[in-house]
């Protein structure tokens, strides 16, 4: 294998792995599982009205298909650390790739 290679697959891992990581990092862990607004991610945990008191919108009766269109269960937070992570791989696989002199 030559170097050009190796550094390219090199380069292409570090882009992908950084990739995942920023992704991963950007969507979070889920945090609780309660039950959030759609539309505004008001909770409404123990709210057994037809429609979010914050925005209005109809989430439907509790246990219909309506209101688990309307509703999304749990809460995610992001993780900083890992997106950051992420950022740092990806550029420098981007680094490489920029250097890399092709046969
Ligand atoms: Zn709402």
């Amino acid at each position: 294998m030559s170097l050009a290679l190796g550094l390219g697959i090199g380069a292409g891992v570090a882009l992908l792995m950084g990739g995942v990581l920023l992704a991963l990092g950007i969507r979070g862990r889920v945090a609780d599982a309660l039950v959030y607004c759609r539309r505004c991610r008001f909770c409404l945990d123990g709210i057994e009205r037809s429609e979010c008191p914050e925005c209005g919108r109809v989430v439907g009766e509790v246990g219909t298909r309506a209101r688990r269109r309307a509703v999304r269960i749990g809460r995610r937070t992001r993780r900083p650390v890992v997106a950051g992570a992420g950022v740092r791989i990806y550029s420098t696989g981007a680094v490489r790739t920029a250097f890399i002199e092709l046969p």
